[in-house]
């Protein structure tokens, strides 16, 4: 049977002599195309030997073909590719966390298009430092001595611990040793760092006497880290941040807090009541808060970290921070968004902007669809409430008031409608409940629209389906 389906198996001659992958191939120079078909071919090889394959000796000719031609069409498509986000999870991993919007209009990106000052001080003539201005800038916002970015919030804990913790004992609750999800886990950062985790208090319960019997003065050092997105119920106790930094004080040992979510101001905001402040951290005098800056900080992936003058210079002097530093790009993004916090207009920042559309601009934006009605193959497509929430790990049970629309199709079920319009060209991904599919608009940008009345015409007709 295999060697019968490889003696089945295209040439590579002949895939690249076909009309249809030679169609789907234009933006592939010839030796990229033939190396294409060849690895695909290999790998339908492999399938085959390996018994993994579902090819028959009918199909085998037309199974590469199509391979070839899909990795063809997937290497034009730029990426990352535009997804409508229906899930009413306004910071979403997946997604690419907070949407960056007109921050991208407020580059200059004449300027990066060119040469830049990104190392360069026009003063001096002399080398100047990548980040300084806008680590000024993050002082002024959060009443930090110092701040320096890199990569991401992992970065900024590694290089945080690696420069004030290697080789030395960090004392953390046993209800913090969390795992974030995409490989962050509180233990594993910790190990890489070179420093030795001690574990205090319990699951459930921790005590500042639980830091105070383990902590040893002029040695240890305190870390909290934000629990993110868990929440503990029942006979529950954590040490409030003040009180470690008063424990650090009495010992003279570093606190360090990894907050995550990097949620700057919104007050009077009830869903972000139980989110830490990282200027309130600061305030209660931790001596270095680490931080995203593309969850609630609304902007392009990066690690901020602030803190003591004389802590951070370390950090900037470490050989890590040179591997973990910023390319020109993220940090003038970084920089347009720490502009409008400045501003005191972090209300515009996209991520905010949509957190803030109000229930009646989502119903005038919902209104605005023509939806199909009863005598189409849809038995359902009609505005509902529903609850969005902050995602990123912040406060992950709060959910607050959205609307959106709720789809029943005659023909499809509630996955495979779900799986029909998350394939297309452009995505519109929702999420499902009870066989029903829903589609957030909270979640979506006013342009997104147009593309989700397509997709519910399409689907109104006999067979849509097939
Ligand atoms: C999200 C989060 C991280 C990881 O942040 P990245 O920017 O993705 O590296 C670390 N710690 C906490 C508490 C978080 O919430």
């Amino acid at each position: 049977m295999a060697a019968h389906l490889l003696a089945a198996l295209p040439s590579v001659h002949e895939v690249l002599r076909h009309p249809e992958f030679q169609a789907a191939s234009p933006h592939l120079a010839d030796p990229y195309r033939a190396r294409l078909v060849q690895s695909v071919i290999q790998r339908h090889r492999d399938e085959l030997r390996s018994g993994t394959s579902s090819s028959t000796p009918e199909s085998i000719h037309l199974d590469v073909l199509r391979s070839c031609i899909g990795e063809a069409r997937a290497i034009a498509s730029p990426f990352p590719r535009r997804v409508i986000n229906g899930t009413g999870v306004l910071v979403h991993t997946n997604f690419g966390r907070a949407p960056l919007g007109e921050l991208l209009s407020r580059i200059d990106a004449r300027a990066l298009a060119g040469y830049t000052d990104l190392e360069w001080d026009p003063g001096s003539g002399q080398r100047g430092n990548r980040d300084v201005a806008l680590g000024r800038a993050l002082c002024l916002l959060t009443g930090a001595e110092a701040a320096l970015v890199v990569n991401n919030c992992a970065s900024a804990l590694l290089l945080g611990l690696n420069t004030l913790a290697a080789g030395k004992e960090v004392l953390v609750s046993r209800s913090e040793l969390v795992e974030i999800g995409g490989s962050f886990r509180v233990p594993e950062i910790m190990q890489a760092s070179g420093c030795v985790l001690r574990e205090v208090g319990t699951t459930n319960r921790t005590r500042l006497d639980d830091f105070a019997r383990a902590a040893r003065a002029g040695e240890s050092v305190l870390l909290k880290v934000h629990q993110s997105n868990f929440v503990q119920r029942g006979f529950v106790q954590q040490v409030p941040v003040q009180e470690m930094v008063g424990l650090g004080g009495a010992l003279g040992i570093p606190v360090i807090e990894d907050n995550g979510s990097g949620l700057m101001s919104a007050d009077g905001v009830a869903v972000l009541d139980p989110e830490p402040r990282v200027a309130a951290s600061l305030d209660a005098g931790v001596d270095v808060v680490c931080c995203s800056a593309d969850k609630l900080f609304g902007s392009i992936q990066t690690g901020i970290i602030l803190g003591r003058a004389e802590m951070i210079a370390k950090m900037r002097q470490s050989p890590l921070y040179r591997v973990l530093r910023l390319d020109k790009l993220r940090l003038a993004v970084l920089d347009a968004a720490l502009k409008l916090h400045l501003a005191g207009a972090g209300d515009d920042l996209p991520l905010w902007r949509l957190f803030h559309t109000d229930q009646a601009e989502l119903d005038a934006r919902i209104g605005g669809l023509r939806l199909p009605g009863p005598q189409t193959r849809w038995a359902s497509c009609r505005r509902v409430p529903l609850r969005a929430t902050l995602g990123g790990g912040s406060n992950p049970e709060a959910t607050f008031a959205s609307a959106g629309l709720e789809l029943v199709h005659r023909d499809l079920s509630a996955d495979a409608l779900k799986r029909r319009l998350s394939t297309r060209d452009v995505p519109i991904v929702g999420y499902v409940r009870q066989d029903r599919l829903y589609l957030d608009v909270r979640t979506f940008f006013p342009d997104d629209f147009p593309q989700l009345q397509r997709a519910l015409d399409e689907l109104s007709g006999e067979g849509a389906a097939e």
